[in-house]
C-alpha cells in the first residue's frame, strides 16, 4: 500500500498548483512508479470522488497530435470525427483502436480541492515562520 499512497500524496501536492488538469504520467514522473499502477489507483481516487478524469481524444496525424474532443465517457464513435487542423479523417475501421488515441486526463474535484486548501492555511497558521521568533530571544 505505501507505495500508492505516494501516488495520494503527489496528487494532494498537484492539487495545490494553479493547474486544471494532469496527466497519470506526470505523477508517473514523480513517484517514479510504473505508469498502470499510477493509473489504477488515479481511478481508485475518482471513486472517491476526490478526482474526476475526463478523456481526451487526440489526432493521430503527422505532428499534429491536437485534442479534438474531451469525453466524459470512453464511449465515441471515431468515424464522426474529422480533425479540422491536418485533415485527419477517422474511418469506421478506426473504431477498434479508439485506446490508441484517447487519453486520460485527471481533475482535482472542486470540493476535495478547497478541503485541501484549507488544511493547508491551517498549517500553515500553526507554523508562524521563524523570523518571528528571532525577536523573541
Ligand atoms: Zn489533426
Amino acid at each position: 500500500m505505501a507505495l500508492v499512497w505516494k501516488i495520494d500524496e503527489v496528487v494532494n501536492e498537484i492539487a495545490l498548483w494553479p493547474v486544471k488538469k494532469f496527466y497519470p504520467t506526470l505523477i508517473a514522473k514523480r513517484t517514479g512508479l510504473p505508469i498502470d499502477t499510477v493509473f489504477t489507483r488515479l481511478l481508485e481516487l475518482t471513486k472517491d470522488h476526490k478526482l474526476c478524469v475526463k478523456w481526451e481524444l487526440r489526432c493521430p496525424g503527422d505532428n499534429c497530435a491536437r485534442t479534438l474532443l474531451v469525453l466524459d465517457e470512453k464511449a465515441v464513435k471515431l468515424r464522426d470525427v474529422f480533425c479540422q487542423y491536418c485533415g485527419h479523417d477517422f474511418c469506421e475501421g478506426d473504431d477498434g483502436d479508439v485506446y490508441d488515441y484517447i487519453y486520460p486526463a485527471f481533475e482535482v474535484c472542486k470540493d476535495y480541492k478547497e478541503y485541501l486548501r484549507q488544511l493547508d492555511l491551517q498549517t500553515k497558521k500553526k507554523q508562524p515562520p521563524m523570523k518571528g521568533k528571532k525577536h523573541l530571544n
